[in-house]
């Protein structure tokens, strides 16, 4: 019998395996894993299918050396999932097929609970048939008497029990050691779900359910509405109606920070089983969960991007939050977008879908404008919070004092005498993200990288952000030898340096990456936050995220240009977005809030319409930009991306792979080729880059015509020297 399987290998192929039929005792079946030789070593790989015949003889195929599973690991839906996953992102089957299970199925672990060992007591043992003067075994017996149902050594030690004598009462015939399963948690009556009361819907709030309600089958939902107006409350609510069905919910969440509120929030809410898939479980907690889900016990599933392969055994429901965050987007390996992949589930399992955000990708803006999304708007902030007002603070011309302009401070003492909180916005960590020789102006850069290092000063040293080389601070220029090195520019921490000098007497919280490395200090910031004493945070993009921070009445952003020019046509939508997720923070309760823009550009367009009416409208008008310059989402990107370890290298090798294929391979129409160029920053991490843009007007001509373009990229003689990889629907470009 021949097997053909799918591997985790970089090749855009399958391989196929004998199966001695002597060694059967149950058909494979597609999904289930094998392990395999593959060249001088074993690989686990999954049933694709059983073909009668190979394109090898049957001598020359390898026997399996094992079948893992009896039932299938990827269900056939998810199968699907994969296979369509891999064509549309043109990664090779197998190893995107792998990559939809857990780590401990990917090297071989049975698909099964991690069976924990339990002690109970035999029946009929009582402590009386103990001698009286063994205490410490009576004890241990009253312990195991207390829990019937069993008890485990820890919390044994943990009720004083003293475990090493459980062995002499198990001789005695008093105490059994089992295996437990974990049980399946009793179906919940429809009518106790809820453990708390759900909140009275507003107007608009109560029309969107509606036609979440409504919605038969396949049915995508753009939920549109301004923070803090309600979006929550209503995916609790359709997950209500999803649990009440019998059904299981599936969350999707960005990377940091959402995951412990959401899942508060919702573990308050409900009496279902509520599971986190997030990026501090074990390998162990991540297969509890994935079989919990596939069993059906899990009844809400909130997770990161790659939880959209979460397996469901009753699917009713995919809500994807935030969905205009960058995360979804795995940027290497694999290169899908776990959003666009949740609209693809959704319609496979025929169930509804939420897409909720105050400030849409316009990919899903579009979506909505041509009719494949239903839109929901929700324009107000719920309850009795007042949305809050905007100002662009002009400083062209203004004296700085790290980054902090004379009005600016003025505003921040007038907040803190009122005893709320102030919260500063920079999206750049460090000290300065320069150190420059006062004598030449040279500056002092990464070697490996087109990048200028970055400055720390706790502790001091230079680090680049982008490849991570972290060096001495120089006593002297290398250039001239002068030793007057100055910091350039203001980072996190030269702004906390100078806001503890104008604010001595309050509180100053800093918020990045360095000053959360150890998970407690977050944690411990929060809390400070969470108090409501007056104090000033100061922060990057980890302050943008899902945290509500109720005192603060009082939100800056101190450069809010930084975007503005960006090279990549998606600059101006990420600016808006993190100006108006920044702001988004300030003035949730009742306190209203103010938003101040510091900005050399008070006139520019865009900064404009975001203060002067919504997001909506700067989408409508850079949607509009968007299609008369023929850009996504009109049309269709997809980036040959190629890096090598000499200059040139990849670029000549895309700009040869181009001609090739324009020759054998007439363009189909609408297909574009453009350049190829060197990447935006062409050195990284000692790599020199370079991309091939391929545009089209249409989605089918564009993937008939990249599958040969792969073809003959593998093919290529320089394609050893250069590592390439295809990006489907790239968001940077
Ligand atoms: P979003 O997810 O859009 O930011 P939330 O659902 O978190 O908004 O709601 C913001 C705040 O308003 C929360 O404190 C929430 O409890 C409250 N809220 C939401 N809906 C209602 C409602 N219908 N009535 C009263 N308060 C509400
Ligand atoms: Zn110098
Ligand atoms: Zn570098």
């Amino acid at each position: 019998m021949i097997l053909r399987i799918a591997l985790p290998t970089p090749l855009h192929r399958l391989f196929d395996y004998q199966l001695p039929l002597s060694s059967l005792s149950t058909p494979p079946r597609r999904g289930c894993r094998v392990r395999v030789p593959f060249g001088a070593r074993e690989m686990i790989g999954l049933i694709v299918d059983t073909p009668e015949q190979s394109d090898l003889p049957l001598a020359k195929l390898k026997p399996v050396h094992e079948i893992l599973d009896l039932e299938p690991v990827v269900d056939p839906t998810l199968f699907e999932l994969g296979q369509w996953a891999a064509r549309y992102y043109q990664h090779p089957l197998g190893d995107a097929l792998i990559q939809l299970l857990p780590v401990l199925l990917r090297q071989g672990r049975a698909a099964e609970f991690a069976h924990a060992t339990l002690w109970r007591a035999i029946p009929g043992a009582e402590t009386a048939r103990l001698s009286s003067t063994a205490h410490r075994q009576r004890e241990l017996l009253q312990i195991l008497l207390e829990h019937p149902k069993g008890i485990s050594p820890d919390a044994i030690r943990a009720e004083g029990g003293h475990t090493p004598l459980l062995k002499t009462l198990a001789e005695k015939q008093l105490a059994e050691a089992f295996q437990n399963r974990p049980a399946d948690s009793a179906t919940i009556p429809v009518d106790q779900v809820l453990r708390e009361p759900k909140l009275t819907l507003h107007d608009e709030q109560a029309a969107a359910m509606e036609r979440i309600t409504s919605a038969q089958g396949f049915t995508p939902f753009l939920l549109y509405g301004v923070t803090g107006s309600g979006k929550t409350e209503i995916y609790l609510q359709a997950i209500e109606q999803t649990l009440n069905a019998g059904k299981q919910a599936l969350v999707l969440v960005p990377e940091i920070g959402l995951t412990p509120q959401t899942l508060a929030r919702f573990r308050s809410r409900f009496r279902v089983p509520v599971h986190a898939l997030h990026s501090n479980l074990t390998d162990r907690e991540r297969l509890d969960t994935w079989l919990h889900a596939r069993r059906g016990s899990a009844r809400i599933i909130i997770g990161t991007r790659s939880a959209i392969f979460t397996p469901l055994q009753n699917p009713g429901l995919i809500i994807v939050d935030e969905e205009h965050d960058s995360s979804f987007k795995q940027q290497d390996g694999f290169r899908y977008h776990a959003r666009d992949l949740a609209v693809v589930r959704a319609n496979r399992e025929q169930i509804p879908i939420i897409l909720g955000s105050a400030t849409p990708a316009l990919e899903t803006l579009h979506n909505a404008h041509s009719g494949r999304y239903q839109q929901l708007n929700l324009t107000r902030r719920a309850g009795n919070a007042t949305a809050p007002r905007f100002e662009l603070l002009d400083i062209r011309q203004q004296p700085l004092d790290a980054g902090l302009s004379d009005e600016l401070i003025r505003r921040m003492h007038q907040h803190l005498a009122a005893g709320t909180q102030v919260m500063l916005f920079l999206n750049r960590r460090g000290f300065s993200p320069s150190l420059i020789c006062n004598q030449c102006a040279t500056i002092v850069d990464c070697t490996r990288c087109d990048a200028h290092m970055t400055l720390h000063r706790t502790p001091p040293h230079l680090h680049c952000h982008h490849c991570d080389r972290q060096t001495p601070i120089p006593r002297a220029c290398l250039h001239c030898g002068s030793s007057e090195l100055r910091p350039l520019g203001i980072g996190t921490e030269r702004a906390e340096d100078a806001l503890k000098r104008h604010f001595p007497d309050t509180p100053v919280l800093r918020v990045d990456r360095d000053s959360t490395t150890r998970k407690a200090a977050l944690e411990k910031i929060m809390h400070q936050v969470h108090s409501g004493e007056p104090c000033i945070l100061i922060g990057t993009q980890m302050l943008a995220k899902g945290h509500h921070f109720p005192r603060v009445t009082l939100v800056a952003i101190l450069d809010a240009d930084a975007g503005l020019f960006s090279a990549d046509f998606r600059g101006m939508e990420r600016t808006a977005q993190l100006i108006l997720q920044v702001a988004g923070r300030a003035g949730r309760a009742e306190h209203p809030g103010e938003v101040v823009l510091q900005t050399l550009h008070a006139e520019h367009p865009m900064l404009q319409t975001l203060i002067g009416s919504n997001y909506l409208s700067f989408a409508g008008q850079e949607l509009r930009l968007r299609r008369a310059a023929a850009l996504p989402p009109f049309t269709y990107h997809a980036l040959l991306r190629g890096e090598a370890t000499r200059q040139g290298w990849a670029e000549q090798f895309l700009r040869e792979l181009g001609q090739q294929v324009r020759e054998q391979h007439k363009l189909p129409e609408g297909v574009q080729l453009i350049g190829p160029f060197p990447a935006p920053m062409e050195k990284r991490g000692g790599l020199f880059r370079a991309q091939l843009l391929i545009t089209a007007g249409q989605r089918s001509a564009l993937h008939a015509w990249l599958d040969a373009l792969i073809l003959q990229a593998q093919q290529h003689p320089q394609g050893r020297r250069v590592r390439w990889v295809l990006d489907v629907d790239p968001i940077d470009n």
